[in-house]
């Protein structure tokens, strides 16, 4: 059975609220929780040092396109960007160990990257450039969170902090897609027929990205 011991980092940011001077403490224990982590690759039995049973992973994956593919990726650990998943351009999947969090989170994390895998397989991952600038990028991304939120559905409404996540980032998605109106591949998508298919000269070639 999963087992969960990291809190989220949504959890920490909400339950900290505005006030004043824990920030430094926060850094301080994160930076020694890294380090620590870091420093005892290799040598784990059984649980790792922060508690996650390597099996969890597994379990979660499982009848997923990350199955065999996903590792749990340490140096992700306390990321100023809060990424939770990696999708790299070989197919190959790192979970930040913060997303082992709760049922729900792991559950979105990995539904998320899940469709990434997927952009791969169908020739639809565009790996290059910002979200905030790219039509193609961000509904990328849209279509993960959109997996994210349908994978814990029925959680929703007792998760508010990690709903209010999901939605905040498909709200800055649409956001960006909003100030991309003009560009060609917003306008396919946004257009009967839609075309999700990226333009050849867009997608990652083969030789770069590739999930066998
Ligand atoms: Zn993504």
């Amino acid at each position: 059975m999963p087992s969960f011991m990291v809190k989220s980092r949504w959890s920490d940011q909400t339950q900290q609220g505005g006030g004043g001077g824990s920030g430094e403490d926060r850094v301080r224990e994160l930076v020694t929780t890294k380090a620590m982590v870091q420093g005892s690759i290799g040598e784990q039995s059984g649980l790792d040092p922060l508690g996650i049973d390597p099996a969890t992973l597994g379990y979660y994956t499982e009848g997923t396109r990350l199955d065999g593919r996903a590792t749990i990726d340490y140096s992700l650990y306390g990321n100023e960007k809060g990424v939770l998943g990696i999708t790299h351009a070989d197919g190959s999947v790192g979970i930040n160990p913060e997303a082992f969090a709760d049922d729900a989170v792991l559950r979105a994390v990995v539904a998320h990257e899940d469709v990434h895998v997927g952009q791969i397989m169908s020739g639809n991952f565009w790996y290059n450039g910002s979200a905030g600038r790219n039509a193609a990028l961000a509904v990328n991304e849209v279509q993960g969170y959109r997996q994210s939120v349908a994978s814990i559905l029925q959680s929703y409404a007792d998760r508010p902090e990690l709903a209010g996540y999901l939605d905040g980032q498909l709200e800055g998605l649409a956001n960006n897609l909003e100030k991309l109106q003009g560009t060609p591949y917003f306008r396919q998508v946004t257009t009967w027929p839609y075309n999700y298919n990226l333009a050849s000269s867009d997608q990652c070639p083969p030789t770069a990205c590739y999930a066998k």
